[in-house]
């Protein structure tokens, strides 16, 4: 599919992360203002709240862009989000005769505030990038205990915290935690000295499903995606993740990009998960392509200085889909709600140069890697890093926007009231 032309010039440009093709979902604000929707259209957002409010958007049963949330679309189901996708289309399109009525609902992107996209219902996270699980296994277990017996046969996941999920852009407050290091004779209670990020893909579950479903029927639940950065402190998770796994180290902040890249929009950017030595029961097995072909980097800046990409890998590096993750979710019979979050799991490839955590870049902190005016084995304070995503299409590209967190240091006194 070529780029879709539009009236708005910027959306035009090759390079741009937001044309016609993308119309990616957000909430923004301006000023004092309350968040309302938006679609993000070249440098542009356009406000989707007053184009519904004075009929320019008509949706099935709505109001439903009358909140500062996308839930209420997501909840409408498929045919009312291709019917949103065709109307903002055809408002757009460089033919569209109403340029007129809509252009005063188009805002600088500069000038807007981006608030959370969704209400997010429920946040699960896997464990489905098989270098980055036989790397962190490797370290953890050793070489041959890399991969669980299981991990071939299920996407293993655990239920994470949906109020630790933030919008880029927001302070990460370093952790404290129990540790315990392998010299340590007795576990201390101290701020985490391994904090670290995971470069995620997060699907955003937009029909509700009750029963088990298939995994068809799960890739058409999905609404969209986002970049997901799950924050780890990893000295933290070394000491409590046996037996049950990641509690506390995990449920610091999970900051997700702040536009939802419609499951539309990634459409011509479909591949096939990688081949398979152990064949999946019938119940995962996927009935076409569910991956997409999605260019991921992530930066660290220090305070003040440059930044450094540290890491490129591609989300066709995972294992399983997340519509195999969504259908193995459902298989005991587990209900999924409009607003559920899936963390793909780490997003690593087979080199050095394209691991998505600093777990895997400095080799547990034995191996330091360069940055721009330093060394790094994890973050260290007022670090910035930032994730981005990005499908190359023809003479277009699907940009997901910046998924940014800076890491501010530890309080001195966690008990400490004010
Ligand atoms: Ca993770």
């Amino acid at each position: 599919m070529p780029l879709i032309r539009s009236w708005v010039a910027s959306a035009n440009l090759a390079d741009h992360p937001f044309p016609l093709n993308n119309l990616p979902c957000g909430v923004f604000s301006v000023g004092d203002e309350d968040p309302r929707c938006g679609v993000a259209i070249g440098d542009f957002v356009l406000d989707a709240t007053a184009l519904e409010a004075e009929g320019l958007l008509v949706l099935d049963g709505g109001p439903l862009l009358d909140v500062p949330f996308w839930n209420a679309v997501m909840e409408a189901g498929p045919a009312v989000w291709e019917a949103l996708r065709q109307q903002l289309l055809v408002l757009l399109q460089e033919s569209s005769t109403r340029r007129y009525l809509v252009e005063d609902h188009l805002v600088a992107r500069s000038a807007v505030m981006l608030h959370m996209p969704f209400l997010v219902s429920e946040y699960t996270d896997f464990y489905a990038g098989r270098h980055h699980a036989t790397n962190v296994g490797t370290m953890f277990r050793g070489a041959e205990n890399a991969l669980p017996p299981n991990w071939l046969h299920i996407p293993i996941g655990y239920n994470g915290r949906a109020s630790s999920v933030v919008v880029s852009g927001t302070d990460i407050r370093r952790p404290w935690g129990q540790i315990k290091g392998p010299n340590d004779a007795v576990p201390r209670f101290a701020p985490s000295a391994r904090f670290d990020i995971e470069l995620e893909l997060g699907a955003v579950v937009g029909l509700a499903s009750e029963g088990p479903v298939t995994v068809a029927e799960a890739d058409g639940m999905i609404f969209g995606y986002v970049l997901l950065n799950d924050w780890s402190a990893r000295d933290i998770q070394a000491w409590e993740y046996q037996p049950l796994g990641p509690f506390q180290s995990k449920a610091t902040a999970t900051t997700i990009s702040p536009w939802i890249v419609t499951r539309a929009a990634l459409e011509p950017f479909r591949t096939a998960t990688p081949r398979r030595e152990v064949p999946l029961l019938p119940h995962l097995r996927e009935p076409g392509p569910m991956l997409y072909n999605i260019a991921l980097e992530v930066a660290l800046a220090p305070e003040g200085g440059p930044e450094t990409v540290i890491s490129r890998t591609n989300y066709t590096e995972m294992y399983y889909s997340a519509a195999q993750q969504l259908a193995h979710h459902t298989t005991c019979g587990c209900a999924m709600n409009t607003g559920d979050l899936l963390g793909s799991g780490t997003i690593s490839g087979p080199e050095k140069g394209n691991r998505g955590s600093l777990l895997e870049l400095s080799w547990g902190g034995k191996e330091p890697f360069d940055v721009t005016g330093g060394t790094r084995s994890f973050i260290e304070d007022n670090d910035t890093l930032t994730l981005r995503g990005q499908a190359q299409g023809d003479g277009y590209r699907i940009g997901f926007g910046d998924c940014r967190g800076k890491v501010i240091p530890a309080l001195a006194d966690p008990y400490k009231r004010t």
